[in-house]
């Protein structure tokens, strides 16, 4: 695998999943095209051994699976999460304030706001609508085009906005969709209904009945800088990860027992049935491993690679970042560490990540916050602490997460890959020669 094609295939997947239910979606396609087997949560599996699976939860989330040998031996797992911070659109969103046709939005996780002014807008998500026969159907939305903008306020009509200006998230984020020139104008439902009939002109809505529609920024995902040292994106939090996790799947499929777990709704706290503080991932190994000693045995002999961004020290702002533990893109996946178990890594979950790493030639940058700095966290402690696996916290550097564009090295996605697929086919985990 060489870096130019790995990124043209992240570029290509960041582009294709502008929300968790499209992210997901595109995985699972790549997953059906490579011989992956779709199995549904409301029927019976007949598994197979050296066969491939993966689920879907509806709610954004996908757990994928290889079964290379008998369970009992235990799990080489990956976690992801599928959700960014957006704008998501509210239920009743239609406003006409001065002419001009405005969507009032509810800000979804830690958005960093700022970034989402003058930049031209699309909008993508899930509708569910009444069709032929009063059914209802899930619909995937994609307009592709820039439908919306967010103007930002001229500074000669505030001369203090590069000192002082906040935003008021009621009144100043409502993006604007079209001008008002008659006393009536599409409403939101109108504008799914005439998209759902562009995209799925084989379908008769006779009504929407929800929504989850996000904005997203229309500007395609790119390498930039003079060397293209740099990827610039929407999403790189946590779509690498999930790129990574999925591509890895793929390569080492049918080469030991893997799954990959792929969460939404960690940028809101994981409390869902699709999060990974709900019961899928538990869910998924009691159906796999019935029996409850065999499946302890499996899951204390299996081990989480969690997978989620890493902050890099920023040139403009290097005093935000602890001076032993700052980190660079370009120069290798970080293993994040917290002693108040805000990422799961412990010196062994370190040493099994750090020995993988030395044997693909990689090399790994460790990262811990500032003391004045409160931590972040991750799925890793959640999944490690229902599950009981040992887990390590890793994740790609990154500067600006949670900007609507994010950057990480171009370099970054292979150097993460590498280490993945050696864990993935290593004969052995480390540490578990002997056994
Ligand atoms: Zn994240």
């Amino acid at each position: 695998m060489d870096e130019l094609r790995l990124n043209d295939e992240f570029l290509d997947f960041l582009n294709a999943s502008p929300t968790p239910f499209h992210a997901v979606s595109t995985m699972a396609g790549r997953f059906r095209e490579h011989g992956f087997q779709f199995l549904r949560e409301q029927e019976n599996w007949n598994l197979t051994q050296g066969e491939s699976y993966y689920i879907i939860r509806e709610d954004g989330a996908l757990i994928a699976f290889s079964l290379g040998t008998a369970c009992t031996e235990g799990f080489r797992i990956l976690g992801a999460h599928s959700d960014s911070p957006s704008l998501q659109i509210k239920p009743v969103p239609d406003g006409s304030v001065q002419h001009f046709h405005q969507l009032s939005v509810e800000i979804y996780g830690g958005a960093l706001l700022n970034p989402w002014f003058d930049r031209p807008l699309s909008l993508a998500g899930r509708v569910c609508c009444r069709t032929a026969g009063n059914a209802l159907q899930t619909l995937l939305l994609d307009f592709k085009r820039p439908l919306l903008i967010i103007p930002s306020l001229a500074i000669h009509l505030d001369r203090e906005a590069n000192k002082s200006r906040s935003i008021d998230a009621q009144h100043h984020l409502a993006p604007i969709i079209a001008q008002v020139i008659s006393e009536t104008f599409p409403d939101f439902k109108a504008i799914l209904t005439e998209q759902i009939l562009k995209q799925y002109p084989e379908q008769t809505v006779s009504g929407i009945l929800g929504f989850d529609m996000f904005c997203y920024d229309w500007q395609p995902a790119c390498l930039v800088g003079l060397n293209n040292d740099f990827i610039s994106a929407s999403r790189l939090d946590n779509l690498l990860s999930c790129f990574v996790g999925m591509r890895s799947m793929i390569e080492a499929k049918g080469k030991g027992n893997h799954m990959f777990i792929c969460n939404n709704h960690e940028e809101t706290g994981s409390m869902s049935s699709a999060g990974a503080l709900g019961s899928f991932p538990l869910a998924t190994f009691e159906r796999l491993i019935p029996d409850a000693q065999s499946r302890q045995i499996s899951l204390s002999r299996s081990f989480l690679i969690s997978m989620d961004n890493a902050h890099a020290v920023h040139p403009n702002y290097t005093d935000k970042s602890d001076p032993l533990h700052a980190i660079f893109l370009n120069h290798g996946p970080v293993i994040k560490i917290n002693a108040n178990q805000r990422y799961a890594t412990n010196s062994f979950s370190k040493a099994v990540f750090q020995l993988l790493a030395d044997e693909a030639d990689v090399k790994t940058q460790e990262f811990v916050m500032r003391n004045d700095m409160a931590c972040g966290s991750t799925i890793g402690p959640l999944i490690a602490s229902h599950l009981g696996v040992r887990t390590v916290d890793v994740g790609a550097p990154s500067l600006a997460m949670h900007s609507i564009r994010e950057m990480t090295g171009s370099k970054d996605p292979l150097l993460l890959y590498r280490i993945i697929q050696h864990f993935l086919t290593r004969k052995h985990l480390p540490g578990e020669e002997q056994r």
